[in-house]
């Protein structure tokens, strides 16, 4: 289980997220930054963080938001 960044954060730039993470897990990908899941501790400091609430636990992602789950394995997969 992990942490998953979704659809709000498109675009956006800040990476509060990536600032608080203490195992540097959280990347900027092409237009969103994602969270490398077999390096994620679950501890929950980038949900609080991000400004924009794109950042759920992997149990509690939206129907709709699911598919940032696999764009996020895709990502890590090809890297
Ligand atoms: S839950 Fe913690 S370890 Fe996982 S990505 Fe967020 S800040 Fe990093
Ligand atoms: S803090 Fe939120 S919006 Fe900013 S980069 Fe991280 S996930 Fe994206």
């Amino acid at each position: 289980m992990a942490f998953v960044i979704t659809e709000a954060c498109i675009h956006e730039k800040a990476a509060d997220c990536a600032d608080v993470c203490p195992v540097d897990c959280i990347e900027e990908g092409e237009d969103q930054f994602y969270i490398d899941a077999d390096i994620c501790i679950d501890c929950g400091a980038c949900e609080a963080a991000c400004p924009v609430a794109a950042i759920y636990y992997e149990d509690e992602l939206p129907e709709d938001q699911k598919i940032y789950m696999q764009k996020a394995e895709e990502f890590y997969r090809i890297k």
